[in-house]
C-alpha cells in the first residue's frame, strides 16, 4: 500500500474514533433504566457511515467537522467536568447561558487549538484519499437508507437520542416544545414533561356522597410481597388493621424511576418516554372536585406528579417521622374531598437506616453486616430487611390511625414501587433496578383498607375486591381500582388494566419495563 494512502486511511480512522467518542463518553446513558447504550452506539455508527457514503471524501470531512469539534468538546466536558454540553446549550437561557459561556473562558485557547488540529487531520485525509467508484457507493447508500428507516421506525426514542442525531432532534424538540422527549433524553435537566391541558375526561355519577371523602395512595419502597405475613412470610409482618392484601402484583419495572411514573399514569410498559406528557390519575380526581396532594421524601423528577399541592422532604428519618406531619396538615386544610399520595422511602437499601432499633421487629447488629450482603451474612441482612418492612407497615398503620380519626368516607391503597433481591438464587443478586428484572424485584403487595362508613356504603365493591385477592394483578390495575372505589369514570387508554373491585383480571401478559424501549413478560422472570 502506498504510504500516502496508508496515511489517509490512518487519518480517516482517527476521524471516525473522534466522531464515535462522544457517543461512548458524553452521550452514553448512565442510568440502568435508560435505553441500551449498545443500541445508541449502533445508530451513531449508522449516522457516520451514512455521511461517509453519501458525501465524497471532501464532503464527509466538511459535513462532519462541526460534529467532530463539538463532540470533542462535549466528550471533554463530560469526562473532566461531568457536564452535559448539549443540556447546557439547550436548557440554560439568559443569565445561565452567560454563566456557562463565562465558565468556558479558560478553555477558548484549547478549543481553538483542537479546531486547528482537526482541520489539519481533515485536510491531510482529503489529500491522501483516492476517489471512490460510484457503483458500490450507491449500493451502500441504499442499504444505509433502508437500515436508517427501519431503526427510526422500530425504536424512535433510541434513534433520535443517538449522537449525532440528538443534536438535531433535541434542538427540534426544544423548538416544538416536546418536553417528554427532552426530559427523557436529558435525564438530569429539570424539565417537567407533563403538558398543561391534558385530561382524563373524568366524571362521577350523581349518587356520589356530598360529605367528606379521603382517598389515600401510599407508594412504598423496595417491599417485596413474599416477606409479608398474608403472603406466606413472617406472620408479624402484617398490618394491625384489617385489610385486603394482594400478594401477586407485578410492578411496572424493577426500579423507582420507571415504576412510579407507570404506576400513576395511563402509560403502558412499552411507552417510549420515561415520563409522558399525559396527566396522572390525580387529574381525574381533580376533575371531579377533589383537592390533590403529593407528599414525598423522594425527588419530584422521579415522576413529575401534577398534584395541586406538593411537599418534598429529605428522607432523613423513617417515613412515620417525616410524612405523618404533612399528612395531618393536608387533612386539616379546607376542602371536603381529598386525594393524598404519600411517596415514602419504605424499605430502601440500606435497611438499617430505615427504622429505629427500638421499633425493630428483631435485634440486628447493623455494624456487623458489612457494606453488601454475602452468603454468610444473608440471614442477618434478611432480618434487617424485615425490620425495614415492619417499619413500612407501621407507617401504613399510622396513616390509617390518622385518617380513621377524620369523619370521612376513607379508602387507602398501599403498594411498593418494586421489590428487592437478596441473594435469592444462584445469580447472587442484591438490591433492585438491575440490568434484568427478577421475580424478587417485581412481585409486590397491594393492600387496601377502607373505614367502616365507606365499607357500609360500598359493600358489594368491597366484597368483590376481597374475592379477587388471589388474582394475578399488576401495578397498572391499582389507580383504576382506586378511581373505581371513588366511583370515578374516566377515559382509560390501556385495554389490559382492570378495576379489581369490579373485575377479576383474565389471562394477559403482565409486561415489565426492563429499560426504555425494552419490555419483558413479568411471568417469565
Ligand atoms: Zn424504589
Amino acid at each position: 500500500m502506498r504510504s500516502g494512502k496508508r496515511l489517509g486511511l490512518g487519518l480517516v480512522a482517527i476521524w471516525w474514533v473522534l466522531l464515535v467518542l462522544p457517543a461512548v463518553v458524553a452521550f452514553s446513558p448512565s442510568n440502568s433504566w435508560d435505553v441500551s447504550p449498545l443500541a445508541l452506539l449502533m445508530v451513531t455508527v449508522w449516522a457516520i457511515a451514512s455521511a461517509w457514503f453519501a458525501a465524497g471524501p471532501t464532503g464527509f470531512f466538511v459535513l462532519t467537522y462541526p460534529f467532530a469539534l463539538f463532540g470533542l468538546c462535549a466528550a471533554w466536558a463530560g469526562v473532566m467536568r461531568q457536564a452535559d454540553l448539549l443540556e447546557i446549550l439547550l436548557l440554560s437561557g439568559g443569565p445561565e447561558r452567560h454563566e456557562a459561556l463565562t465558565a468556558l473562558n479558560p478553555y477558548w485557547m484549547g478549543i481553538l487549538l483542537a479546531a486547528l488540529i482537526l482541520a489539519l487531520v481533515a485536510a491531510g485525509a482529503i489529500r491522501s484519499l483516492p476517489t471512490r467508484s460510484p457503483k458500490p457507493r450507491l449500493r451502500a447508500i441504499a442499504w444505509l437508507v433502508t437500515a436508517g428507516c427501519a431503526l427510526g421506525f422500530a425504536m424512535p426514542m433510541i434513534f433520535f437520542r443517538a449522537w449525532p442525531v440528538n443534536v438535531m432532534s433535541l434542538a427540534l424538540a426544544k423548538l416544538l416544545d416536546k418536553r417528554d422527549f427532552l426530559a427523557t433524553a436529558l435525564p438530569y435537566g429539570a424539565i417537567n414533561p407533563r403538558a398543561a391541558g391534558q385530561t382524563w375526561k373524568a366524571s362521577r355519577s350523581s349518587g356520589a356522597p356530598s360529605g367528606r371523602e379521603t382517598y389515600i395512595l401510599i407508594i412504598g419502597e423496595s417491599v417485596r410481597a413474599d416477606r409479608l405475613g398474608p403472603c406466606g412470610g413472617n406472620a408479624l409482618l402484617a398490618l394491625r388493621h384489617e385489610a385486603i392484601t394482594f400478594c401477586d402484583v407485578v410492578s411496572g419495572a424493577s426500579g423507582t424511576h420507571l415504576s412510579v411514573p407507570l404506576l400513576i399514569s395511563r402509560d403502558s410498559a412499552d411507552s417510549a418516554p420515561r415520563v409522558s406528557s399525559d396527566a396522572t390519575f390525580m387529574k381525574a380526581f381533580e376533575e371531579v372536585g377533589f383537592d390533590t396532594y403529593w407528599l414525598s421524601v423522594q425527588d419530584q423528577s422521579i415522576a413529575w406528579p401534577d398534584a395541586m399541592h406538593s411537599t418534598y422532604l429529605p428522607p432523613s428519618a423513617p417515613d412515620r417521622e417525616t410524612l405523618i406531619g404533612p399528612l395531618k396538615h393536608a387533612l386539616a386544610a379546607p376542602g371536603l374531598k381529598k386525594l393524598i399520595v404519600l411517596h415514602g422511602y419504605g424499605a430502601h437499601f440500606n435497611y438499617c437506616d430505615r427504622y429505629r432499633p427500638q421499633h425493630a421487629l428483631q435485634a440486628v447488629e447493623c455494624r456487623g453486616l458489612g457494606a453488601l450482603p454475602v452468603r454468610t451474612t444473608r440471614p442477618q441482612w434478611l432480618s434487617s430487611y424485615d425490620n425495614a418492612i415492619f417499619e413500612s407497615l407501621a407507617f401504613v398503620d399510622a396513616v390509617i390511625d390518622v385518617i380513621d380519626s377524620v369523619d370521612a368516607e376513607t379508602v387507602l391503597l398501599y403498594t411498593s414501587d418494586h421489590g428487592e433481591n437478596l441473594l435469592d438464587d444462584g445469580r447472587n443478586l442484591v438490591q433492585h433496578a438491575l440490568a434484568t428484572p427478577t421475580l424478587w424485584d417485581t412481585r409486590v403487595p397491594a393492600i387496601l383498607w377502607a373505614n367502616k362508613t365507606w365499607k357500609v356504603n360500598h359493600d358489594s365493591w368491597w366484597r368483590a375486591l376481597g374475592a379477587n385477592q388471589k388474582a394475578h394483578a399488576m401495578h397498572g390495575d391499582l389507580t383504576p381500582t382506586l378511581l373505581g372505589a371513588a366511583n370515578i369514570h374516566y377515559e382509560e387508554l390501556r385495554p389490559q388494566v382492570v378495576d379489581l373491585g369490579r373485575q377479576r383480571p383474565g389471562n394477559r401478559i403482565r409486561w415489565v419495563k426492563r429499560r426504555l424501549g425494552d419490555t419483558v413478560d413479568g411471568d417469565k422472570l
